[in-house]
């Protein structure tokens, strides 16, 4: 015998009270998603915990999936026994022959959920010790520091027998906590971001602002393939893609110089906004680190902020440089990010921009502009493409074009 499935322990979702049954399908539904491939795999999801009936499935790959889905604090590989001693005795037999003989030291942790099994704690714990013990000889008992600790549950349905404990990455299931756009501009900041709010469990839409000529192709296509990488976590991402040329071109031709990045940053802001109201979604998030560059000052902030009331969360603002680039590593989006690209955002900025622009001056320049048809534009001419984890990236892109 071998184990058969997995067990899952949530996360904070315990303690989310009315909410549970909600949180639990969410969990559930994220698991199903990043087990698609794996067809013989059923879920059992209840109040206090999740099994996975491998059913013949990968267990290694599985695992390796698992480690990976927000709201899983931690799982064991586990077998399901029949509430009889000497099936019991035979399965834990059966796990050290397969899988723990030569592991030197062993403990049984005895569990009962359901104190009508005929034998307690402490009698179980020496019915398998002992049991063990004859089997494998060259093994020994370490009760305080054992390599091999045999968990043992007594459930009112059966017994479970589980002897691993792997992390999961805690956080919430994706979804849990309402959907926000992701601004996502082809540099190291703006994936870690998205990857942070999706383990807050937020749903994303990701919105990149492309200026073609002065950016290219490949600068899309790398926003495609962060979008990609991300969507390995979130299952599917939608992204939008805006034309933003036209209106770039007007913030340079008519605003002074040293205010052209205040104004280019509410306007990407503006136009994100109303993609946001189109697509029903309640907060932006960027990449903006304090003090990394020009635009990421408080006072830029404070000038930026003024053209909209919808929460602007911002997950790396507080972090070190260092910090963000060891997420982007775990996260396999830093290889991505630090492919060279003409950013839109740097192509029309003058080499010193204001790094303390105020709200009054810019608010005067503005004055002398219609934004409005630009945002219209920019809105209604952005393209729109579902992204998938790489496997299935071909069936999405030739649904699109
Ligand atoms: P990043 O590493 O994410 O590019 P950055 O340190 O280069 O950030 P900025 O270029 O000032 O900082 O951008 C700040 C944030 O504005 C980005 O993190 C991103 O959320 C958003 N942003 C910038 N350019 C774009 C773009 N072309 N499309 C969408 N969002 C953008
Ligand atoms: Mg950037």
């Amino acid at each position: 015998m071998n184990y058969d499935r997995i067990l899952i322990r949530y996360g904070e979702i315990s303690t989310k009270g009315r909410n549970r049954h909600q949180f639990v399908e969410r969990l559930r539904r994220s698991i199903k998603d990043a087990l698609q491939s794996y067809p013989m795999v059923k879920i059992e999801a209840g109040r206090d915990r999740m099994f996975i009936l491998l059913n013949g499935e990968n267990s290694t790959e599985i695992i390796k999936i698992l480690q990976k889905i927000f709201g899983i604090r931690s799982f064991s590989p586990a077998v399901k026994v029949e509430r009889d001693i000497e099936k019991i005795k035979q399965a834990a037999d059966e796990l050290f022959r397969n899988l723990y003989h030569s592991k030197q030291t062993f403990k049984i942790s005895a569990k009962r959920a359901d104190r009508t099994f005929e034998y307690n704690t402490d009698d179980i714990n020496q019915i398998l010790g002992a049991h063990i013990l004859k089997s494998f000889p060259e093994l020994k008992v370490d009760v305080r520091n054992p390599v091999v600790n045999l968990e043992v549950e007594i459930r009112a349905e059966a017994a479970y027998l589980s002897a691993e404990t792997i992390l999961g990455p805690g956080g919430l299931p994706v979804g849990s906590s309402g959907k926000a756009m992701l601004m996502l501009s082809g540099g190291l900041d703006s994936p870690v971001a998205g990857y942070m709010a999706m383990k807050r469990g937020m749903e994303l839409e990701v919105v990149h602002f492309f200026s073609p000529p002065y950016t290219s192709e490949r600068a899309k296509q790398k926003v495609i393939d962060l979008t990609k990488k991300l969507s390995e976590i979130a299952g599917t991402l939608t992204l939008h893609i805006v034309p933003f040329t036209k209106a770039q071109e007007a913030v340079s031709k008519q605003i002074p110089e040293n205010y052209v990045m205040t104004t280019t940053r509410r306007l990407m802001l503006r136009i994100t906004d109303e993609l946001r109201r189109k697509h029903e979604a309640l907060a932006i998030i960027t990449g903006e680190s304090l003090g990394q560059v020009a635009s990421q000052t408080l006072e830029s902030m404070y000038a930026i902020n003024e053209v909209t009331t919808t929460p602007i969360l911002r997950p790396l603002i507080m972090m070190d440089k260092t910090d963000i680039i060891k997420i982007a590593q775990e996260i396999n989006t830093h290889d991505i990010s630090i492919r060279p690209f003409e950013d839109c955002c740097t192509i029309f900025v003058p080499a010193s921009p204001k790094t303390k622009p105020r709200r009054e001056k810019v608010n005067f320049y503005e004055s002398f502009m219609d934004f409005e048809v630009y945002i219209q534009e920019a809105v209604n001419n952005s393209e729109t493409m579902i992204i998938k984890p790489d496997s299935s990236t071909e069936a999405s892109f030739n649904e699109l074009f």
